[in-house]
């Protein structure tokens, strides 16, 4: 299954691919994930990206599409892989038409006042990059992440000025490739969340029985 998961920040992308990766072995391709690493470690890729990240701007295409190809072309054949973070704009989608087939998007449709809720309250284990929630999807221990006992902290971009910058870059620059899509009958899996509450579990369970349906799981 070659899948890309949309849906605006905080709508769960992270939580559902990391899911999917145990339940499916796919492979998972999350382009913040890869440009947070970068930055932590001061490369020069960190260098570059780090104003954009920062302000909740995209990054430039030309460096997003290099990082893109350099990392598909580590992605296991028989494996597939869920592409979460990519592609962000036109030019992106046009790029990776030309590289590989993709089977379906897993669409998130979260409203925005849960967005935010969730956002100012996630934390991220700095070891593992495992995703939390102070409120909502609480860690055994306090502040250490279930998986690898690593340390949790809250991502400089979770502040509620970038937050609502990203929703807006998310509204004008990435929701318009869903109509890409969907002109090209890629089929989708629409998950649409209207409690603050709803366990990762039951979106999973739904999305598995209708990947099922495709021939994907
Ligand atoms: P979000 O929670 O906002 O979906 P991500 O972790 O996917 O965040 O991405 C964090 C930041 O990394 C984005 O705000 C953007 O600056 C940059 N970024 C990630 N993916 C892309 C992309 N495909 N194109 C441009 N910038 C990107
Ligand atoms: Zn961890």
């Amino acid at each position: 299954m070659n899948a890309i998961i949309f849906g605006a920040p905080g709508s769960g992308k992270g939580t559902y691919s990391s899911r999917l990766q145990s339940k499916l072995g796919v492979d998972v391709i999350a382009m913040g994930d890869i440009f947070r690493e970068n930055l932590k470690a001061e490369t020069p890729l960190g260098k570059k990206v780090k104003s954009y990240v920062e302000k909740g701007l995209l990054v430039p295409d030309y460096i997003v599409i290099d990082v893109l190809k350099q990392r598909l072309a580590k992605v296991a054949k028989e494996k597939g892989f869920i592409l979460d973070g990519y592609p962000r704009t036109i030019d992106q989608a046009k790029t990776l038409e030309g590289i590989t087939k993709i089977d379906v998007i897993l669409l998130q449709m979260v409203p925005d006042w849960i967005i935010i809720e969730r956002l100012s309250s996630r934390r991220i284990c700095k070891s593992c990059g495992a995703v939390y929630n102070i409120r909502f999807l609480k860690p055994k221990v306090e502040g250490v992440c279930d998986k690898c006992g690593g340390s949790l902290y809250q991502r400089s971009d979770d502040t509620p000025e970038v937050i609502k910058r990203r929703l807006q870059v998310y509204q004008e620059q990435t929701s318009p490739l869903l109509q890409h899509y969907k002109e090209k009958n890629v089929p989708f899996i629409v998950s649409s969340i209207t409690a603050l509450d709803t366990p990762p579990e039951t979106v999973i369970e739904t999305m598995l029985k209708e990947l099922k349906k495709l021939n994907l799981a």
